[in-house]
């Protein structure tokens, strides 16, 4: 805290610069290409931020089908991406059957199509419809082709944050918990903080204390969280705003501090990413010289973020020009991590969303 509040900002840069030339030794930038896909927009969660989710019987719900499903995968193919991003509301009805299918529908058909899927808060719903563990229900998923865990839902990892923001959603400990028996079954995840609403910067920090305690407790051989990513809370038309008068007002100053002390925090987390569709731009590539060393995907289709007034976007093209900007040579890498060469044949998307 006292670090966040008082260091000279180009001093806390110049250290977290330091720890990520000695983390990510290569000193390339990467990025990814994948696109998010809803299940379904029905929720019971309630969250106070989301503008996405719709309640069971509205007129705009909706369950993804299949054809939608090819459809979109085939795009994120031509537009070469490797991966969905899937995510959805808390359906009442929805258990684990429905997203085992699911998966195993979908791998059927496009075999080498990687699901970055669910996350915490939806595996807990899962468990707790299905009356199971989160052992049994992360055992089914991964053996249904679940490739690796989102960090999603983590906002802030303390309760008291949870209760006014998120309480239909899974409590801190919960979502932890499932983090570590996801790295005890070797399933890789990210870790995220989303921040700029009603925590105290103390409560920021409890987050990533925990998180870096929950990696410190993996078995040994598994990767367990490969990024950290936070990102500031959008505020548009969101219950939060509105009603408890709640807004964002993370200044660029601030979310380049919270990169460079997540880097000096999280020792055992190598990737730190720069949130570029909530802070712009500049500030990524700012924070590319204050820690992180990802800039993160360019989501085709981002729907939930954009829904409460996240404005910006990438193509492929652009993605790796604001890398070179920044002054680093950009590298495709999967969900993994692992470098990826740009297909030849790639068209480029039409952003007209
Ligand atoms: S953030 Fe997720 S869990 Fe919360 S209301 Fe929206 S869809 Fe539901």
């Amino acid at each position: 805290m006292y670090l966040f509040q008082e260091a000279p900002l180009a001093e806390l840069m110049y250290l977290a610069d330091d720890l990520r030339r000695k983390q990510v030794p290569h000193g390339k930038v990467t990025w990814q290409i994948d696109r998010n896909v809803n299940t379904t927009n029905v929720c019971i969660a309630n969250c106070k931020f989301c503008n996405f989710y719709r309640i069971p019987g509205h007129s705009e719900a909706y369950i993804t089908d299949i054809d939608t499903y090819k459809r979109k995968i085939e795009e994120t193919f031509r537009w070469g991406g490797d991966q969905l991003l899937l995510q959805g509301g808390h359906h009442p009805e929805l258990g684990l059957q429905f997203y085992t299918d699911l998966f195993r529908k979908l791998k059927e058909l496009y075999p080498t199509i990687k699901l970055h899927a669910l996350g915490p808060p939806e595996v807990a719903h899962i468990t707790k419809l299905e009356k199971s563990t989160h052992r049994e229900v992360l055992t089914e998923l991964k053996k249904a082709g679940m490739d690796s865990l989102p960090g999603a839902g983590a906002e802030i990892l303390i309760d008291r944050v949870r209760r006014l923001i998120s309480k239909g959603k899974c409590g801190a400990q919960e979502w932890l918990d499932i983090m570590h028996e996801a790295h005890k079954l070797d399933i890789t995840t990210s870790a995220t903080m989303m921040f700029g609403h009603v925590e105290t910067i103390r409560e920021r920090f409890e987050h990533l204390v925990k998180l870096r305690e929950v990696q410190s407790r993996k078995p040994e051989n598994a990767k367990g969280f490969l990024a950290f990513i936070p990102w500031t809370f959008q505020d548009a038309d969101t219950l939060l705003a509105r009603i408890r008068g709640v807004h964002n007002l993370t200044t660029p100053d601030e979310y380049i501090r919270m990169i460079a002390i997540s880097r000096i925090m999280l020792p055992n987390i190598k990737n730190i990413q720069a949130s570029w569709l909530t802070v712009g731009k500049q500030t990524a590539q700012v924070c590319l010289h204050a820690g992180a060393n990802d800039f993160g995907s360019i989501m085709l289709e981002e729907n939930v973020v954009s829904a409460a007034g996240a404005p910006h976007r990438f193509t492929y093209k652009s993605i790796q020009q604001a890398i070179k900007e920044g002054g680093f040579e950009p590298q495709l890498r999967n969900q993994q991590y692992e470098w990826r060469k740009l297909p030849e044949m790639i068209e480029e998307q039409v952003i007209d969303y």
